[in-house]
């Protein structure tokens, strides 16, 4: 268990009644006796009136945040979405990850993951922003010729994801508030009430009924004295790493490179010999290679001459800790350049690629794990448990990067069943009433939350513990004693397909 320094911290506002919020995000930080003077805690903010009051916070505005957010607010709740950068989207468009993972079953036939995923799906499409993944196969430049686990994957525009997110947001009337970090939780009597935030105006602070943990980190349920466990619970994070985006690639001539070599793709004591890698080693050779890998993988992205690369690994990244994090964002930008100099002198498809972005945050694959009231296994993700509490069924495999001592070691194993279920209480978070957990942070064990820890399951989480916050606010129930089988049937309503 992460040793919980924090609970000291803890805000506890003893018979303090929340004032209704009567005021709007735009007054002047003069007239606001909710903002909170920076040294400040405990005692001296009860007295304090809430500077908004919301039914539902969702702490991260990422793929997990956003989804809730969004099915919070049309299931009838006041919804606050609060986000430390300037967009929603998260790793999907901060961090330019992509494409979505599978949404599919294990046989490649049918799309599971549904409800909103879908919409936002059909609706990228529609604009030019996505290709649909029922047209999209592993094996192939969308799945940077993987072929386990990459069927029907979605490629898209993040510049689109972004404006249809903030349309989204709007049209379901939730309140955004970006570059505002969550600081501290506010917990009454072992309850989730409102959190403390910072943001331009300085600290502020904000009720709420229900409050859904969706940074990736769990930085609201850790604070908050929930037990986390940091990566495998041993010290070890998968390793993090750098996207970045290319453009004025020769995509002809590039496919024509990987599939005259591709019968030449292997794996040997866990490390893949996969795209380039006929360039690579002669790259190492030459002294112009230290990258922890010995490949370099391109997905095509949506436009003609535009690919992603997912391939640095920066190994013992703490994600928690602003100098482990801030050491990661420049070591990714250095291996970006190493791999751009290397595209350009070896890959003729590359020999004019232009480097459009690197991702506005490293990507971060692993963090801390949430406990709650259930724990999400590998056996049962492997074997396809589908427990009868279910709030989505997905297919996506287990995908852990980075060995014991070697971070070019990775395993991905695909599951046994068709799908797998993940049980509602895997987001309800354990020992604080009124908290739930969505993406990345869900409780399960490190290499279950491996399988899911993908965008299409986090958006589908999302949804679950956005509808299940609005379904406690209108039954008065904490999400520890809402009726599981009530929330699954609004689910069924709205979309999601659970079998
Ligand atoms: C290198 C890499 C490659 C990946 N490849 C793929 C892939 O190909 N396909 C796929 O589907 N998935 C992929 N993933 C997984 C996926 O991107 C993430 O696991 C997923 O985005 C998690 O969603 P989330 O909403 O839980 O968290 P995030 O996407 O991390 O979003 C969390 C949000 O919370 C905000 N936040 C965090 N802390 C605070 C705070 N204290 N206050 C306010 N806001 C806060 C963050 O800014 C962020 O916007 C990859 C991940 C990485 C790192």
């Amino acid at each position: 268990m992460e040793k919980d320094h924090c609970i000291s911290r803890l805000v506890f506002l003893k018979g303090a009644s929340f004032a209704a919020f009567a005021g709007v995000a735009g007054r002047a930080v003069a007239a606001d006796n909710g903002g909170v003077d920076a040294a400040q805690t405990g005692e001296a903010q009860l007295s304090q009136r809430p500077w908004l009051s919301t039914d539902v916070l969702v702490v991260g505005g990422g793929p997990a945040g956003v989804c809730a957010a969004i099915a919070a607010a049309r299931n009838g709740a006041k919804v606050l979405v609060v986000e430390q950068s300037g967009m929603l989207g998260g790793m999907a468009t901060q961090g330019l990850v992509g494409p979505f993972m599978t949404c599919y079953d294990k046989a490649g036939e049918k799309m599971i993951i549904r409800g909103l995923f879908e919409e936002i799906v059909d609706r990228l499409v529609a604009r030019g922003g996505a290709l649909h993944p029922k047209g999209v196969f592993g094996n192939g430049p969308y799945s940077a010729w993987i072929p386990k686990g990459h069927d029907h994957v979605t490629p898209f525009d993040p510049e689109e994801l972004k404006v249809l997110l903030d349309e989204m947001c709007a049209e379901a009337g939730v309140k955004v508030l970006l570059h505002t970090t969550f600081v501290e939780p506010v917990v009454k009597d072992g309850r989730a009430a409102g959190a403390r935030l910072f943001g331009k105006g300085g600290y502020r602070c904000v009720a709420a009924k229900i409050v859904v943990d969706a940074t990736g980190d769990g930085d609201y349920a850790f604070r908050a004295g929930v037990p986390c466990v940091l990566g495998d619970g041993n010290g070890r994070l998968m390793p993090a790493t750098m996207f970045f985006r290319v453009c004025n690639v020769d995509s002809e001539k590039l496919i024509a490179d990987i599939e005259a070599n591709k019968h030449t793709f292997h794996k040997k004591d866990g490390v893949s010999y996969r795209g380039f890698h006929w360039y690579v080693t002669k790259a190492i050779e030459a002294g112009e290679w230290d990258l922890p890998r010995r490949c370099l993988n391109m997905y095509r992205g949506v436009g003609p001459d535009v690919w992603l690369v997912n391939n640095g690994r920066i190994p013992g990244v703490d994600a928690t800790d602003s100098e482990s994090l801030s050491r990661a964002e420049v070591e990714g930008r250095r291996q970006t350049k190493v791999m751009m100099d290397f595209l350009r002198k070896y890959v003729p498809g590359c020999r004019e690629a232009i480097l459009m972005c690197t991702g506005s945050t490293v990507g971060i694959r692993e963090t801390r794990h949430v406990s709650g009231e259930a724990m999400l296994k590998v056996d049962d993700v492997m074997n396809g448990v589908v427990p009868e509490d279910s709030v989505f069924l997905a297919a996506n495999s287990v995908d852990v990067h980075g060995g014991k001592n070697n971070p070019m070691v990775s395993s991905y194993k695909t599951i046994n069943a068709n799908w797998y279920g993940v049980s509602y209480r895997c987001l309800v978070a354990k020992g604080v009433e009124n908290l739930l957990l969505a993406g990345r942070c869900l409780s399960g064990e490190p290499a279950a939350a491996g399988a899911v820890r993908v965008m299409p399951p986090c958006m589908a989480m999302g949804q679950a513990a956005g509808t299940a916050a609005a379904l406690c606010v209108k039954t008065g129930s904490t999400p520890r004693t809402l009726d599981a089988a009530s929330l699954v049937k609004t689910l069924k309503a709205q979309g999601a397909f659970l079998g």
